[in-house]
């Protein structure tokens, strides 16, 4: 059965997850309590209703017990998303992600049951931060407050050296999890594999070793 998906808030956050979600064909419920910004989503989403989510009942009757996944996209406002996250969890919906305004906040969500907690302003920062350090440093995703992966191209200085040569687990404490050639993709590399020019190499570890093999390996002047 396909996923039904749930997102609460359309401004520009939940605006843009209703979108993408609808455009990959999934069915989606948008609630705003603002009219104007549910007659945007009206041809976009499956539903898009004018409600307050602060209120159980209107949840309940919209039918969103039967939500696989709920989005909390309501960032100003920090009591209507605890709230909101609160009525979710109540109502036992199976996965709920919520927009953090700010630290406290999360750490709120959190202790109340959010299972994903998301800071879209504050992570875009950091990967452009790291994208404009170098243009071989493609992506950089954060997995938790200490380890990170980031997406980066083979430049001159590991051209042409195997991975062993490079020694990146013993010397800087990251780890190559794989190799993109092309449309080519090799998940757990050998030692031995020869990494080219252009290359692109998925790494993970901590932020601390992550930006050691960047300045080494990566970053050209
Ligand atoms: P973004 O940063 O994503 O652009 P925003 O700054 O436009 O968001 P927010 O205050 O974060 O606005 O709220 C996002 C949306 O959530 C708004 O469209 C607002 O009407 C809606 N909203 C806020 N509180 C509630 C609520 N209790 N019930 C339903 N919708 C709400």
């Amino acid at each position: 059965m396909k996923k039904l998906y749930g997102v609460i808030g359309l401004g520009r956050f939940g605006g843009s997850v209703c979108l993408e979600l609808a455009r990959e064909g999934f069915e989606v419920l948008a609630l705003d309590r603002d009219e104007d910004r549910v007659n945007e989503f009206k041809d976009i989403a499956t539903h898009a209703v004018i409600g307050d989510s602060m209120d159980e009942q209107t949840l309940i009757d919209l039918g969103f017990k039967n939500i696989d996944h709920v989005i909390v996209a309501i960032g100003d406002n920090v009591h209507a998303s605890i709230l909101t996250t609160l009525i979710l969890e109540e109502l036992g919906i199976k996965r709920i992600t919520v927009k953090a305004q700010n630290d406290y906040h999360e750490k709120i969500l959190n202790k109340i049951g959010a299972d994903h907690v998301v800071h879209p302003e504050r992570d875009m920062g950091k990967r452009i931060a790291h994208s404009i350090v170098s243009s071989n440093i493609l992506d950089y995703i954060e997995l938790s407050d200490e380890y990170s992966v980031v997406e980066v191209k083979v430049g001159s200085k590991m051209n042409d050296k195997t991975i062993q040569e490079l020694d990146v687990r013993a010397r800087f404490g990251c780890n190559i999890v794989a190799i993109k050639r092309g449309k080519d993709v090799n998940v757990s590399p050998m030692a031995d594999e020869i990494l080219k020019l252009g290359d692109i190499l998925i790494v993970i570890g901590s932020d601390k070793d992550i930006s050691r093999f960047e300045k080494k390996l990566v970053i050209e002047e």
